[in-house]
């Protein structure tokens, strides 16, 4: 897998996370499973919102809203800058956020200079061992990763002791940083425990929660802090193989949902890659973060995570395309290309196969990572994942509707497979019975017209 694909799936990943979890902070045990006790695709998700802050569905927290403001700081100062870093946290506590951590909000009021706050907090006797500054430090993991080891956990310490005093909070920034280091290169988490790194007299309780047998029974406080917070991330690393899997475990401890699902996103978000995460919930997520102007959402994201990657590309706008009329293709499926599909009806479920420089204003928009080419290396997964979203939207009654950019290629794929799966045909037929009526199919990419081959009839 593209290591670009790794890249965005930790950012998206952990704030995927941060909003999956936020309506179920605070909550007991198994709400998630109770409440969703299969994967819910169609016009409603997990993706949920509500909680006791009233949290819009996709809408991530101050989690994600920090972590954006150290990624900012960390891509236009072109490196760790402490003082602007502490400046744009106080900023951003002054505008009021929803949420911010009882610690974060004491030390970024505090009035002290960035380089003295956090450790007078420390001195005046106040815990300082919350999962507040690992929380946010997926940013600063994918930054200096490409430093190696030694580097990106120092500047783990360095961030983390902007707020948290405490160095068993900095440890556990430098331990997560280099878990992520390793994963973003395609290795293992278990391999990338970097205790030996780790600062005495921490270790041996770093030790501890980090171990393969320990579990969040385990642990030994709540989830707001800084240890179970990266056990259980690491635990359901251990007990999953999808994103999806690691993402429904950690949700369910209860407690502290947003944070430590949005700390086990980025780790299960490296692992999967960005098409590894279910697309109806990596494009409900956005948000803003108060005291700084603008909105985010999923491409955005993208965006940041590979400039943080070292990436200088500008942001991309799609050049215009025909235009062309939505038509309907079989029962309640539908073809357009990009600006056909940008201008029509928002009564339709969106499924867009391209960059689109935005979401459109439909209720329901979902965006797959799909390229115009043969190197999508998890085709399959993305193919499944599209075609399952597609079945239960039309079970809800959503007319749905599948663009690309010139509607040629990739519509062309999700269309047979589509024709493929409900008829029953084989991709051949499919072809045909396709262009019959949107003859602007292609069948260019030769991976494309594999992967309809290797589908189930
Ligand atoms: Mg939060």
């Amino acid at each position: 897998m593209d290591r670009q694909h790794r890249v965005m799936g930790a950012l998206v990943g952990s704030a995927v996370g941060d909003a999956l979890g936020a309506p179920f902070e605070f909550g007991p045990p198994h709400a998630f499973s109770t409440r969703f006790p299969s994967p819910a695709r169609g016009v409603r998700t997990e993706m949920c919102g509500g909680g006791s802050l009233g949290w819009e569905p996709g809408e991530f927290t101050d989690d994600t809203q920090m972590a954006l403001l150290l990624a900012q700081s960390l891509v236009e100062r072109g490196g760790l800058d402490e003082a602007d870093v502490f400046a744009r946290f106080q900023r951003w506590a002054q505008a009021g956020p929803p949420d911010i951590g009882v610690q974060t909000s004491a030390v970024l009021g505090s009035g002290l200079p960035w380089d003295t706050a956090a450790a007078e907090h420390v001195r005046a006797g106040h815990r300082a061992a919350g999962n507040g500054s690992l929380m946010r430090t997926t940013p600063a993991a994918v930054f200096f990763a490409r430093d190696g080891r030694a580097a990106t956990m120092d500047a783990a310490r360095r961030i983390s002791a902007l707020t948290h005093g405490d160095p068993a909070a900095g440890e556990g920034c430098a331990l997560f940083h280099e878990v992520l280091r390793v994963l973003l290169d395609g290795g293992d988490a278990d391999d990338a425990i970097a205790l030996a790194e780790v600062a005495e007299p921490y270790r041996a309780k770093w030790a501890q929660v980090c171990a393969p047998g320990w579990t969040p029974a385990d642990a030994t406080e709540s989830n707001g802090a800084v240890w179970p917070t990266l056990g259980s991330a690491l635990w359901a690393l251990r007990n999953s193989t999808t994103f999806e899997e690691a993402l429904r475990l950690v949700i369910d401890l209860g407690g502290d949902t947003d944070t430590v699902a949005c700390v086990t996103g980025a780790l299960a978000g490296a692992r999967a890659g960005m098409t590894g995460i279910p697309i109806r919930w990596s494009s409900a997520v956005h948000g803003r973060v108060p005291g700084f102007p603008g909105t985010w959402e999923l491409r955005d994201l993208q965006w940041l995570a590979l400039r943080l990657d070292g990436s200088t590309a500008a942001l991309h706008e799609p050049p215009p395309t025909r235009g062309l009329t939505p038509v309907e293709v079989t029962d309640g499926v539908w073809a357009a290309d990009l600006d056909g599909a940008r201008r029509s009806d928002r009564d339709f479920a969106v499924v867009s196969l391209c960059r689109t420089g935005g979401r459109f204003g439909h209720d329901v928009q979902r965006f797959a990572y799909l390229t115009d080419d043969d190197s999508n290396t998890e085709l399959d997964t993305v193919l499944d994942d599209v075609l399952d979203d597609i079945a239960a939207l039309r079970a809800d009654g959503k007319p749905v509707l599948v663009h690309c950019h010139a509607g040629a290629s990739r519509t062309g794929l999700v269309l047979r497979a589509w024709v493929v799966r409900e008829r029953g045909v084989s991709a051949r037929e499919a072809t045909e019975q396709v262009t019959a009526v949107w003859p602007h199919l292609s069948d260019w990419n030769a991976s494309f017209t594999a992967a309809l081959n290797r589908l189930p009839r």
